[in-house]
């Protein structure tokens, strides 16, 4: 910059020396201003004609060499503000440094030529083109190489790799440069020269309007250009766009056919799954009713189409399964099931197929054969080793299994009909406890009249077949009558009276047992108004009756009890509810429920047949209850230290304990009401003071409540003295 300013110092003096003229004003003023406006920029390849440099050319020619350093540093002062003017950012340093380098360079162009080439008198007067050619020539050419070396210079201390290569790319392009700027200087002194000034002015004029023309030209075809290139962006954008969602929607479509692929897939499996679960136990994995059903239906066909096929039916049901389900828990149940299967599946050949039904019922498929004998043979090695133990958590665990046996024949049409006639047998099995039996016409028959029972007894209540029957309970200590259990019969129009074991485990299935209960209920209270009413010494008569476990899951259960209470006219605390041991524990948390709610109505709760049920010992406490009903097998046996005399005892101890009053049933001798009025048991009940009775008779009884004093012998001093403390003891109690 130094350098730069010393030598337009210098230039300024020497000019200075010399005559300003007005010529040298105008054409310094126009060509300045001119050159800041002509910027012309073709728009590829990116040329510079410089319009400095011909300028800077023509001062040398017209005026001499300060004259070229002093527009040079015009022109460089006013191209670097035309900039600012241009809001390209431009700071004072970079004014400088550019102006200096125009100086520098044209200050060593102009030097160079005055100094060497100027002497050896190339630019003859007499030829004034070959002289101002020469002049321009040499001008151009000093002014390229020192601004090569100033160049050079510079990128040598900016970065001293790229020196070559700024200097290749400055003499590519520089060299046309300066080739055309000199041309157009030359041409515009000789044309100067030989015309008028007029005319050079007029042609400048005309000059500048093509050039005008040309620039707007140039700036249109620059902005065309811009906007061919715009376009030509906005068109590769909108094709990488449209590029990247066609992927995106290829991803997308892959993404959904993978989904499809897998979601077929899964629909597979879970069909599959569902298929396997619609025919199979999920417990055991066998396969269940539906598939064992379907191959039936198989062989049945098979059988049809070939006289010689023969095959057949066993149907399993496991003994005593509730209990040990009951005792043991659900989850060791479910294992012995599980074991079960197991031990079929080893037994039966590839040829069979073994099933599991429901809960502890099984079945299997025996293809091939029907003959009797060899079906007897495998049924009992079947039942055989079933009742080898199970190892169940550490524990032994026995089961014994009934099974029914049923051969296939042409006469069967349904599968289902094969099926039914083994379940028959095996009930049979079941019931007479033979383990194995093979289905015949006999049971067929019966099973038949059962099935007509069951018709029959959904009609007995409305056609008032029912009839309740009065078993008197006596007092032991008094010996006199203190109530009766009433107990249902079946008057059936054909078959006569027929005792409750044979109808009520039907009702209980058929769910008739609700309307029974119900009739018995009302039939039997009203039947206790009535005694009731007769006379003030029945006030305190009380009435026993059976309720099913069946019937706790009825919720209305209670509510009706009550109604019928109300509707007959009988205090709460006059009706006494028999429930079995078994029906209590089958559910024992929801018994409970539902006998508090009973016992909040009033009425007395009493367990029957105690005893013969599994270790309720343990929950007897946590039931609200009244009395115990010892049951009759442990009453009918006990003899004078016999085990049952033990229990008996045992269970008035503990029903003494607990606050509750026993009643002993199924009392038959003399000897046993002896021992019972021993043990201290409060109330008896029996064939030694009478059968259950219609109506009639029980009202005879009662009429006669102090018949059972006599049977007893007064004499008999043990007796006396228990009678005596018993007494005292129920006198304690109230
Ligand atoms: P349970 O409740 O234990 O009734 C006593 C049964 O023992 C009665 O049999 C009765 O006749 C019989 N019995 C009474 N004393 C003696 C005796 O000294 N020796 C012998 N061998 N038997 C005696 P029943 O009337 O045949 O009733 C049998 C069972 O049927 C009843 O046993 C009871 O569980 C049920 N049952 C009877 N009536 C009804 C009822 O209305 N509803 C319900 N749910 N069950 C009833
Ligand atoms: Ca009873
Ligand atoms: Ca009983």
């Amino acid at each position: 910059m130094l350098a730069g300013a010393v030598a337009a110092l210098i230039a300024a003096w020497q000019f200075s020396l010399l005559s300003i003229d007005a010529s040298f004003m105008v054409f310094a003023a126009v060509m300045t201003a001119l050159s800041s406006v002509l910027q012309i920029q073709v728009p590829r390849p990116k040329l510079q004609p410089a319009v400095s440099l011909t300028i800077i050319f023509l001062a040398y020619i017209e005026f001499g060499g300060s004259a070229a350093v002093m527009v040079a540093m015009l022109e460089g002062l006013f191209a670097s503000m035309n900039l600012k003017v241009q809001d390209e950012g431009l700071n004072i340093r970079t004014v400088g440094v550019k102006t200096s380098i125009a100086v520098l360079a044209a200050t060593g162009a102009t030097q160079a030529v005055d100094a060497f080439l100027t002497p050896i008198g190339l630019f003859a007067e007499d030829n004034a083109l070959l002289g101002l050619s020469s002049t321009v020539g040499s001008v151009a050419f000093a002014h390229l190489v020192v601004s090569a070396v100033i160049l050079t210079a510079f990128a040598a201390v900016k970065d001293p790799k790229q020196v070559s290569s700024i200097m290749s790319r400055f003499i590519a392009t520089g060299i046309p440069v300066y080739v055309l700027s000199a041309a157009f200087a030359g041409a515009v002194a000789f044309t100067v020269r030989q015309f008028e000034i007029i005319i050079v002015g007029l042609s400048g004029i005309a000059l500048l309007l093509v050039f005008m023309t040309y620039k707007n030209h140039a700036l249109e075809l620059k902005e065309s250009s811009s906007k061919v290139e715009e376009a030509e962006r906005e068109r590769a954008e909108a094709e990488r766009l449209r590029a990247e969602e066609a992927e995106r929607q290829v991803s997308d479509l892959r993404k959904v056919l993978v989904e499809q692929e897998e979601s077929a897939a899964s629909l597979k499996e879970s069909r599959e799954k569902f298929r396997h679960a619609a025919f199979h136990d999920a417990l055991t994995d066998l396969p269940n009713r539906n598939l064992f059903i379907e191959s039936l239906r198989f062989q049945l066909e098979k059988s049809r189409a070939s006289q010689d096929f023969r095959f057949a039916v066993l149907f399993l049901d496991l003994d005593r399964f509730k209990m040990i389900n009951d005792s043991l828990g659900h989850s060791l149940g479910d294992r012995l099931i599980w074991h079960v299967g197991r031990r079929l599946q080893k037994l039966a050949s590839e040829s069979d197929l073994v099933a599991r039904f429901s809960g502890d019922e099984f079945a299997i498929l025996v293809a091939g054969h029907n003959d009797p004998s060899d079906l007897l043979n495998f049924a009992q090695l079947v039942k055989h080793k079933l009742s080898a133990p199970f190892s169940l958590n550490g524990r032994q665990v026995f089961t014994g299994v009934s099974i029914g046996i049923a051969t296939g024949n042409a006469a069967y049409t349904e599968a289902e009909e094969i099926l039914r006639d083994a379940d028959i047998a095996m009930y049979y099995a079941k019931e007479h406890e033979t383990g194995v039996e093979v289905f015949d016409a006999a049971m067929h028959t019966k099973a038949v009249k059962l099935l007509q029972l069951e018709t029959d007894l959904r009609h007995a209540p409305e056609r008032n077949e029912l009839v309740a029957y009065y078993q008197p309970i006596v007092d032991l200590a008094t010996m006199r009558l203190m109530g009766f259990e009433s107990l249902v019969r079946w008057n059936h129009p054909q078959r006569g009276l027929i005792p409750p074991l044979d109808f009520i485990p039907l009702a209980e299935e058929s769910g008739m047992i609700v309307p029974l209960t119900m009739w018995m209920l009302r039939k039997s209270c009203s039947q206790l108004a009535e005694w009731q009413s007769r006379s003030p010494l029945n006030k305190g008569l009380m009435m026993s009756i059976n309720l099913s476990g069946k019937h706790f899951a009825d919720p209305k259960m209670v509510e009706d009890i009550r109604d019928i209470l109300v509707e007959t006219n009988v205090a709460p605390s006059s009706l006494k509810l028999e429930i079995t041991e078994s029906a209590v524990m089958e559910n024992a948390d929801a018994a409970i429920a539902v006998l508090k709610r009973l016992r909040d109505l009033g009425c007395q709760l009493s367990i029957d047949d105690f005893g013969t049920g599994y270790s309720s010992l343990s929950y007897l406490h946590r039931f609200p209850i009244d009395m115990l009903k010892v049951d009759r097998s442990f009453v009918s046996t006990m003899e004078d230290g016999s085990e049952n005399g033990e229990i008996v005892r045992t269970i008035i101890a503990l029903a003494k304990t607990l606050g509750l009053s026993v009643v002993a049933e199924g009392i038959e001798s003399i000897h046993q009401l002896h021992q019972l009025r021993i043990l201290g048991c409060e109330y008896g009940q029996g064939f030694l003071f009478a059968r259950p009775v219609p109506s009639e008779e029980a009202t005879a009884l009662l009429d006669d409540r102090a018949r059972w004093q006599s049977i007893i012998p007064d004499n008999n001093p043990a007796v006396v003295a228990q009678n005596r403390e018993f007494s005292q003891l129920r006198i304690m109690k109230q």
